[in-house]
């Protein structure tokens, strides 16, 4: 600590993986301070990791740039000193959305791309999660329901897969106990829909009203 040389550091062209390794050493952290509400998670928002990134970026000499092509956005991270160096990742947008959600998966993608290219954790998932006050209520024995029948629809606020009750033929949330104490509205959905409802951001589905809480 007596003998900072940070100010007469040469500044001779690195290359892309020594300034990768530099960005890494930094060990930037990102705040979770978005809730993905169809699966009780944090995630970090697109906006939130280029406020930690880019300084970092600028000050090690990296390029970041994102392109959209043939229904994927392609995101670079490229060395300015050689810009034959690069990294890519894609991440394919659904082609039948509807014009209004573009603008947000096109935002999920690049947070996607930049996520899988440095390496940076920006979901954090349910177990990760259950320090958390909301979560300690989790604590208490759900009812088991492990020997029913399983549907093959999902729940679309925990993701867990339905069972059906025996007695109606009926199918369920096993944790439906939990929702309604909650007062969340859940809805069992085909796979297709969980799948997408999970990957996309929460903006895009505010909770439907009008879903009400039943009893199983
Ligand atoms: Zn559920």
């Amino acid at each position: 600590m007596e003998n900072t040389k940070t100010a007469d550091k040469p500044k001779k062209s690195k290359t892309l993986y020594q300034k990768l390794f530099e960005l890494q050493n930094k060990c930037l952290t990102f705040a979770k301070s978005a809730d993905n509400p169809f699966f009780h998670s944090k995630y970090t928002p697109l906006d939130e990791i280029l406020k930690t990134l880019n300084p970092a970026l600028k000050e090690i000499g990296l390029l970041i740039y994102h392109r959209t092509r043939k229904s994927k956005v392609i995101t670079r991270i490229m060395n300015p000193d050689n810009p034959a160096e690069f990294i890519a990742s894609s991440f394919p947008i659904k082609e039948d959305l509807e014009p209004q959600k573009i603008g947000s998966a096109i935002t999920y993608a690049k947070r996607y791309n930049i996520g899988q290219l440095l390496n940076i954790i920006t979901d954090e998932d349910d177990d990760a999660n259950s320090s958390s006050e909301e979560n300690t209520k989790k604590a208490e024995a759900p009812k088991d329901y492990s020997g029913l029948t399983k549907d093959k629809k999902f729940c679309d606020v925990c993701g867990e897969q339905g069972v059906i009750n025996p007695k109606t033929g009926k199918s369920f949330c096993p944790k439906w106990k939990e929702h309604s104490e909650k007062g969340e509205r859940w809805d069992l959905v085909d796979e297709n829909t969980k799948k997408f409802l999970s990957d996309m951001p929460p903006s895009d589905h505010p909770e439907p009203a009008g879903k009400k809480v039943k009893h199983y």
